[in-house]
């Protein structure tokens, strides 16, 4: 397969680009595929370095393949669950370790993304506990991401008119439904049609089979009005004959292995779904190492001019110019760089004369589960369930057509069962010699878990600013939290627990435990809002579009302009938002009005 040579291009400080695109995850991707295709001269900016990915993953690698089992050097340090809960950020403070990489690097520390994350030694972020995961490479998280590829629906775009909290979106499903169409067409999703008014179909590729633990679950929920569907996963099944760089999933289960990801991109990844092929068109200069730290103004027109960047190796800062600025850094990225582009017509950070920016946080809240045995299937013969690029997800079933009196909106769980390359009971089983290998291997795929994933209510006190004395390694002022959860969310995580615990019960499933406990803040690596849409300029950021009220030539084009989370993961949507803002920008640019 061929890949572009590990080169970027030299960014031309004297033209005026038609756009600059900041970060290179799933917004910025797709901003640079969208406006490319329309004619634009766009400039690309990241901040990380461009990897040789499939070196990095090397998913084929057995682990006796690896010195130490897939482990990172002895020099180098996860932060573990409980390292979030007990100490205060910054977490790298202090250590002993030279490198320190958040919990997504797997308890014990990955050796396959340790690159692809951040050094929190680097990258520090103070104020309240909140596991930060971040991805500093081309193409972002989306290198590593868990591809569950949901669509939200006006459940969740209208949630605020059905139970009165926060604001409703300025938006319906039916003005994003062809943008879906058009992701799900161009990035391929595998997925099964339900029919379902609060978690509308794709338009899928081949479904992963659900293997027999999961089907008695499918079958018992039925009964219940409730839905398991097999894992909507942004996976091409099938394959996509207009994009050369990625090929049909094959089925091995890499893409779970620790923090997985697809090093034949048969998952979604945004160089190989969008920026490899937005460099064909010829309209793309890509710069890595590239780090933002302003968007500048022309004092003139009060209009974004470009952007100020500093190079990631050397230090050196250069400014970039753009008759249009569209900011992908991520959610909190995007947050903090409008915060840091004070100027003197924009003293509060550019777009924010609202004072919402970084307010109106939100996410999903992870923890509560409930992991059982089927019995019946002890001492069956063992199937290929891991060669799946996901298992299933059960969609939400609060506050659709009842009312819940403890807690607002709802949540959805994740699962999965069957057998895994390593047996989840080994260690767990007691014994040694062939009666302990035989006990192992009769009860390995016997058993099932499931996770849920809660909305997390936007409100204006969830929110994050810059920490007046604090710098990352570059000398960039970085974000301060005041991120807590509140009593609708705790009393939302007791349902989950209850209520999974009751689903596996009635499948006939026995329960073996159940976690009623919640993740630190930021664990579901699924932050939004902190720049959110609206109708109303002086409650919201930016528009419809994603086009800031106050200066119309910048757009935030990440998950910062969810208004509220919904329980679907986010970045379908994300990438469906960023696609109609984009169309819109070109014509807009066409007819003069930016
Ligand atoms: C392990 C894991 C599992 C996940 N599972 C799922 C899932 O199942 N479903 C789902 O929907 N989502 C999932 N996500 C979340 C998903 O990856 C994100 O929603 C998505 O990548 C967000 O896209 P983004 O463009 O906003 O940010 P990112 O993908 O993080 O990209 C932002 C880019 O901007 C760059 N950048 C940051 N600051 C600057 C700057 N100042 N200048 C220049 N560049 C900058 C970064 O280096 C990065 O490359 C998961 C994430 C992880 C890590
Ligand atoms: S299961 Fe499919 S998506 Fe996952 S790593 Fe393998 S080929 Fe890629």
């Amino acid at each position: 397969m061929f890949l572009p040579a590990d080169k970027t291009d030299e960014v031309d400080l004297k033209k005026t680009y038609d756009a600059i695109v900041v970060g290179s995850g799933a917004g910025g991707g797709m901003a640079a595929h969208v406006l490319t295709s329309h004619g634009m001269q766009v400039l690309l900016l990241e901040a990380g370095k461009k990897l040789n990915i499939n070196k990095e993953l090397r998913s084929m690698e057995w682990p006796y393949d690896h010195p130490r089992r897939g482990d990172m050097p002895p020099d180098s340090h996860a932060l573990s669950g409980r390292e979030y809960t007990i100490r205060q950020p910054p977490y790298a403070n202090g250590s002993p370790y030279k490198h320190v990489y958040s919990y997504v690097e797997d308890g014990t520390g990955s050796d396959y993304a340790k690159d692809i994350v951040v050094d929190e030694k680097d990258h520090p972020y103070t104020g309240t506990q909140y596991a930060w995961v971040r991805a500093r490479c081309l193409g972002g998280k989306t290198n590593i991401w868990g591809r569950l590829a949901l669509r939200l629906s006006d459940y969740d775009f209208k949630a605020a008119s059905r139970d009165g909290f926060g604001e409703d979106w300025p938006i319906s499903y039916t003005d994003i439904s062809p943008y879906y169409d058009k992701v799900d067409l161009y990035l391929g999703i595998s997925g099964h049609k339900e029919n379902l008014p609060y978690l509308p179909d794709s338009l899928f590729q081949r479904a992963v089979r659900l293997n027999p633990a999961e089907v008695k679950l499918r079958e018992s929920l039925t009964k219940m009005g409730r839905v398991l569907t097999p894992y909507r996963a942004g996976v091409t099944t099938d394959g996509l004959k207009h994009n050369k760089y990625r090929v049909h999933c094959y089925g091995r289960g890499a893409c779970d292995r620790r923090v997985g990801g697809c090093d034949i991109h048969a998952a979604f990844d945004s160089p190989t779904g969008l920026i490899y092929p937005a460099l064909e068109t010829g309209n793309l200069t890509l710069r890595t190492n590239a780090t933002v730290n302003e968007v500048t103004v022309d004092k003139n027109t009060g209009k974004a001019s470009g952007v100020s960047f500093i190079d990631t190796d050397t230090g050196k800062t250069y400014t970039a110019r753009g008759r249009s600025v569209l900011l992908a850094a991520s959610t909190l990225e995007s947050a903090r760089l409008m915060l840091l582009s004070k100027s003197s017509l924009y003293p509060n950070g550019i777009g924010n004369s609202s004072g919402h920016v970084g307010h109106n946080f939100c996410e999903h809240l992870m923890g509560p589960g409930v992991y059982g045995l089927d019995k019946e299937l002890v001492g069956k013969p063992r199937t290929l369930d891991d060669g799946r690029p996901g298992s299933f997800y059960v969609a939400r079933f609060r506050n659709l057509q009842d009312r819940n009196p403890k807690f607002l909106r709802g949540y959805g769980f994740e699962g999965g069962s069957g057998t895994g390359m390593f047996p989840d009971n080994a260690r767990s089983t007691p014994g040694f010699g062939s009666a302990y290998k035989k006990t192992v291997r009769d009860y390995a795929g016997a058993f099932i878990g499931m996770g849920g994933f809660g909305e997390v209510l936007p409100r204006y006190e969830n929110y994050v600013e810059l920490d007046p004395e604090v710098k990352d390694r570059w000398g960039v002022p970085v974000l301060r939290f005041h991120i807590k959860f509140g009593d609708n969310e705790k009393k939302m995580a007791e349902d989950m627990a209850d209520s999974a615990r009751e689903m596996f019960e009635a499948a006939g499933i026995q329960v073996l435990s159940v976690n009623r406990e919640i993740l630190t803040e930021g664990y579901s690596i699924h932050e939004l809002g902190t720049a959110r849409m609206g109708t109303d300029p002086k409650k919201s950021v930016v528009n419809q579009f994603q086009q800031s009220h106050d200066v119309k030539n910048l757009l935030v084009v990440d998950g910062s302009t969810h208004v509220s989370a919904s329980c679907q993961n986010p970045t379908w949507t994300i990438m469906a938002l960023c696609w109609r803002s984009c169309d819109n920008l070109a014509e807009e640019l066409k007819r003069g009005n930016v």
